[in-house]
């Protein structure tokens, strides 16, 4: 098990929401940790292989950010090292998943012979790739991800940013716990509560197949 956490909201707290929420999820078990948010409108993305305190060491947590994903890995498809830990990039899109995909064999090679180029041996660069795909055929991350849920075989809880809604966060649920959490002008995602207890007790928990797009109201 590992754990997400993700971030929405005009006071611009995410970065310290990222790494106490990361924290909380310790329990979980992980070997390597990562979060990326938009900075100056640009996706700043720190990964550190190991305990937390290495990625933290890394993060300035006065930085403000309105919007960020955050991760702690437990690897299943490559060895824990910093490019295989998440957030993964491609294209337009910034992912954080929990879970395994089964077909992502497959998946890789179709998108290999469509010019994707991966950098990581994890499966879940594929799903980057996925969106990233589908969404430079229909231009709706909506879409995408409902695309992408028809197409992947396997658990997965996803916590997605896409580069053209700056001020939306996207989860998708399958077989992975995630929860939807509501505060006052920000919300949030998380495996589990203890990663937004504190800042709100309200939260949804997401059943398999549901996919939220989500902002700060
Ligand atoms: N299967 C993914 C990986 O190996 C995600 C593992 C996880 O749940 O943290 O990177």
């Amino acid at each position: 098990m590992c754990g997400i956490v993700g971030y929405v909201g005009k006071k611009g707290d995410c970065v310290r929401v990222l790494s106490d929420g990361l924290k909380r999820l310790e329990y979980r078990g992980y070997d390597s940790a990562g979060i990326a948010y938009i900075d100056n409108d640009k996706l700043s993305v720190i990964k550190e292989k190991g305990k937390l305190e290495n990625l933290l060491g890394k993060i300035d947590l006065n930085k403000k950010a309105n919007l960020g994903i955050g991760h702690t890995r437990w690897a299943t498809h490559g060895e824990a090292n910093e490019t295989n830990a998440h957030p993964h990039v491609v294209g337009k899109f910034a992912v954080v998943h929990n879970g395994i995909i089964e077909n992502e064999k497959e998946i890789k090679k179709q998108l290999e012979s469509k010019g994707y180029k991966f950098k990581s041996d994890t499966d879940t660069e594929v799903i980057s790739a996925l969106l990233d795909y589908y969404y430079s055929k229909n231009n709706d991350v909506l879409k995408s991800i409902d695309a992408i849920d028809k197409t992947l075989k396997g658990a997965y809880a996803l916590g997605i940013i896409c580069m053209d809604d700056k001020d939306t966060l996207y989860a998708v649920k399958k077989n992975s716990p995630l929860i939807i959490g509501a505060g006052d002008n920000e919300n949030y995602i998380a495996s589990d509560v203890p990663a937004i207890l504190g800042r709100t007790n309200k939260y949804t928990v997401l059943e398999d197949g549901d996919y939220a797009k989500i902002t700060n109201n």
